[in-house]
């Protein structure tokens, strides 16, 4: 089976949960360049990833290729998605594809997607129908390649449309395009906009009458759609991203990759051009230790959570080995891990760091009690040594290590926009600077998830411009929303 799916026009969010569900048990997926980043992150890692995209003015795969692709894989009988940016069947050739297929005999389906037409004015402020500024629309291709001819187009028709013009394609061709459209009739002073990078970090939109339009967008690139209509001033009261607490903010994300995500997309939401720079990972260590028979247990990390509950697992072993056990819980993340696994913290500080607990666990007598911390094995000692101190019979379970990550070129490039970098761990400010040569880059101002971290980035000489009040990440955010405010 084909599947022939729009992806969106290009934040990840715009996706349908049936494009999504396609990925994920696809065969085979042939993609093209306008599809959103991370949109082949849900493949199977087996999967064949095949980039079959052109780019403007440069010759690739022919759409006669690309046809003869999908029928030869659609006769194997794998499950094979070709992936399109916005919708299939708008200027994405999908018809024609749809067409070889069905003379080839070879199922398929089509999967509609988010078209660049409406998402990139929606993201802009402008709505392509208003009721009282224009009950219809057109969608028309002003064709990015100069070699053709874009005599294909009836001017006098379009000039006539009675209602919002949206042309995909063709930003070089703008001054040609406004000209034709004058010249045939079509308002000089009527409103226009130009939406680059629609729905994307970086957006930008260019207004301007009709007349002016190719010469306010001299310098936009693709990808890139040109509106003509009344609509387009509707922008001014309506243009709603730009609002955004985190707008025009480009903001670092230096946890591990799997823990990356919450956050990237909590700020994502806020507006904020997200840079994943993941500076650690987590190694697991192989557990030898028992892990039963303690009197508290005392989590300190979501990872230490869930690997004890692997290595428990691993010996034929679940929850109930915690029966009996007192649990601590040093944060929040760290105490909704437990309760994935049905176990309530009995005791989770109001401050996540092992001082507060130290200091909730005050009224609880450990004098001669076994006490085991499955955690990092590179961590504070705060814990343990409070602990024995008052008489307590620590263990220690080294459950992992965190490692560095090395920085991937693209990431490393990104980096040097940066506005913020976020630190949520001390390993990852220590890690996140080795790779960095110790400085964070660009002078981006650096927002640290509480004081242990904060020490971490002073030691390295930095300051800290930030440090959330609450130290989790839901207060990191807030830190940082309240910072851009301020500056
Ligand atoms: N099938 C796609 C369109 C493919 S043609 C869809 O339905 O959206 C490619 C053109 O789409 C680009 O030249 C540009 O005009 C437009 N386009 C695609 N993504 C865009 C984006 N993020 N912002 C603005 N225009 C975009």
């Amino acid at each position: 089976m084909v599947y022939l799916v729009g992806a969106g026009p290009g934040d990840p969010g715009l996706m349908t949960r049936r494009s999504l569900e396609l990925i994920a048990g696809a065969d085979v997926i042939l993609y093209d360049r306008l599809v959103p980043a991370g949109a082949l992150d849900g493949a199977r890692p087996d999967a064949e990833l095949r980039y079959v995209g052109k780019s403007p003015g440069a010759s690739s795969a022919s759409q006669e290729e690309i046809n003869e692709l999908l029928v030869e894989h659609g006769r194997t009988g794998a499950a094979v998605v070709r992936l399109k940016g916005g919708d299939p069947f708008v200027f994405g050739r999908g018809g024609e594809e749809a067409e070889a297929l069905t003379a080839a005999g070879v199922p398929f389906e089509v999967v509609p997607g988010v078209t660049a037409g409406i998402a990139a004015p929606a993201y802009a402020g402008i709505p392509v129908t208003h009721r009282d500024e224009a009950s219809a629309v057109a969608f028309v291709t002003g064709h990015e390649d100069p070699a053709k001819d874009a005599s294909a187009i009836d001017w006098q028709a379009l000039a006539a449309f009675p209602g919002t013009l949206v042309f995909y394609m063709g930003v070089r061709r703008l001054p040609e395009i406004s000209a034709r459209l004058i010249e045939a009739g079509r308002r000089s002073d009527e409103p226009a906009a130009v939406v680059e990078r629609g729905t994307l970090p970086g957006q930008r939109t260019v207004t301007a009458p009709l007349a002016e339009i190719a010469e306010a967008a001299a310098g936009v690139k693709p990808p890139a759609v040109t509106l003509v209509g009344p609509v387009a001033r509707l922008r001014e009261g309506l243009a709603w991203i730009e609002r955004r607490p985190l707008h025009g903010r480009r903001v670092v994300v230096t946890r591990a990759r799997p823990q990356a995500s919450g956050l990237a997309a909590t700020l994502r939401g806020l507006g904020a051009d997200v840079i994943e720079a993941p500076a650690i990972r987590i190694e697991p260590r192989p557990v030898e230790a028992e892990l039963v028979g303690y009197d508290l247990v005392c989590f300190t990390s979501p990872n230490g959570v869930s690997l004890f509950f692997d290595a428990l697992a691993d010996r034929g072993a679940d929850a109930r080995s915690l029966a009996g056990a007192q649990v601590a819980a040093i944060g929040p993340g760290t105490a909704r891990g437990l309760a994935a696994h049905g176990i309530r913290a009995d005791f989770v500080p109001e401050r996540s760091v092992a001082e507060a607990l130290l200091e909730e666990l005050g009224g609880f007598d450990v004098e001669g009690k076994r006490v085991l911390i499955p955690r990092a094995a590179e961590a504070r000692d705060v814990l343990p040594d409070g602990l024995r101190e008052r008489g307590a019979d620590v263990d220690i379970v080294a459950l992992y290590d965190t490692v560095g990550e090395p920085l991937e070129a693209p990431v490393a490039e990104a980096l040097r926009e940066a506005d913020y970098v976020t630190f949520t761990s001390s390993s990852t400010v220590t890690r996140f600077l080795d790779a960095n040569g110790g400085a964070v880059p660009n002078g981006a101002r650096v927002v640290s998830i509480g004081p242990v971290t904060s020490a971490t980035v002073r030691e390295h000489g930095l300051e800290v411009h930030v440090e959330a009040e609450r130290h989790d990440i839901d207060g990191l955010v807030e830190a940082l929303v309240g910072d851009a405010a301020a500056t």
